[in-house]
């Protein structure tokens, strides 16, 4: 099912979890170990995170360096497919432009056509650590909007050979990423907010959101996406702290505040333990507003570890 159809059938909110691939090299057991304690809680779908690849530089044995190129975590396409066998609930892989030309981007979308997934979550990805600015590939997408319209194009049966006749339509629904602490990007709110609205005018069925750390962020997204006649679901995205370190890190990655509340409560932490303990606590108050408010679906970003989230949603 779409994740659309999703929302449209419940009455109560939903509980979705994102996952990473794990590292090349590490099994699929790795993604069900993080899965199973989640898989109680009947989530409806999973995300899976897609990973660009990343320069390296290698010493050879002449004592000279090559340049490679590494992709750290692959696999989106077939976890998926593992997670919809194994647990039979859908699942979600997350396209990016960065490191993919166009016809690699229909052939994956082809695939994951004949693997019958049908829900994608379209995004530019961030830019190589290596670069200055994000950088599309050579015959790539420059952002999310350009994916958009390829994947539209192709549920109305248009692929990239045009001489294709009578060819089949997929049928993506197709979500995208919000963001109501604004994109690190973009000048101001305003015009990111543009930016989301064309994204959604050109064929996006919803909307998740970064993470955030203070609710009212949300309702005054949600807000002002109404007010410019953005009107499909915009789905909460969340992430309880659980280390002391992640409280310096989350807001450098993903561009987020933290509230001066929430900094109150970890100055009297002791313990790393102590710490879980406010991110959890402060994350279930999170969801029992959202919960209150009637959001249709709380999207967790697990990092691949479940133990926190499962904390959360079991108290709710
Ligand atoms: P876009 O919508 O393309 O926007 C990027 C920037 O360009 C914004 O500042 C926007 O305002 C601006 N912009 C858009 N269109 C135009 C235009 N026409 N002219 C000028 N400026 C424009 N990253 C990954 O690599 N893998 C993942 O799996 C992944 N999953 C994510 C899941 C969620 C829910 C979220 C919120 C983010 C995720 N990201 C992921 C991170 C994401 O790729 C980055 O935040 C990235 O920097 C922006 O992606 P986007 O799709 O929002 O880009």
């Amino acid at each position: 099912m779409k994740v659309t159809e999703h929302i449209a059938q419940t009455k109560k909110t939903l509980f979705s979890f994102e996952i990473l691939p794990p590292l090349k090299g590490v099994g699929i057991q790795a993604i069900y170990n993080t899965l199973d304690p989640l898989m109680e809680f009947k989530p409806p779908f999973i995300n899976v995170t897609y990973h660009r690849s990343e320069f390296i530089f290698r010493k050879t044995a002449d004592g000279l360096f090559e340049k490679k190129i590494v992709r750290k975590r692959p696999g989106t396409a077939g976890i998926c497919a593992a997670i919809m066998t194994k647990y039979g609930v859908d699942s979600v892989p997350h396209l990016i432009c960065g490191g993919f030309s166009i016809d690699e981007t229909e052939d994956i979308l082809i695939e994951l056509d004949f693997l019958g997934i049908n829900n994608v979550l379209l995004l530019r990805g961030d830019k190589m650590k290596s670069e200055e600015i994000f950088t599309p590939q050579k015959d790539g997408h420059k952002n999310a909007l350009q994916l958009i319209n390829q994947t539209v194009k192709m549920n109305k049966g248009a692929y990239l050979e045009e001489e294709l006749n009578n060819a089949m339509p997929t049928d993506f629904c197709i979500g995208v990423a919000g963001y109501p602490e604004k994109h690190y990007e973009s000048p101001d709110f305003d015009t990111d907010l543009q930016h989301l609205k064309s994204k959604v005018d050109a064929g996006a069925h919803y909307i998740v959101t970064q993470m955030f750390f203070n609710n009212q962020k949300y309702f005054d997204f949600v807000k002002a996406c109404r007010q410019i006649g953005i009107m499909v679901p915009i789905i909460p995205g969340l992430k309880p702290i659980t280390t002391k370190k992640q409280i310096t890190n989350l807001p450098k990655i993903f561009n987020v505040d933290i509230p001066s509340d929430l900094l109150k409560e970890f100055e009297i932490c002791n313990s790393e333990n102590d710490y879980k303990q406010v991110g959890i606590e402060w994350a279930i108050q999170q969801c029992k507003e959202l919960m209150n408010e009637k959001v249709p679906v709380i999207h967790f970003y697990t990092m691949s570890n479940s133990e926190s989230v499962k904390n959360v949603v079991a108290n709710l």
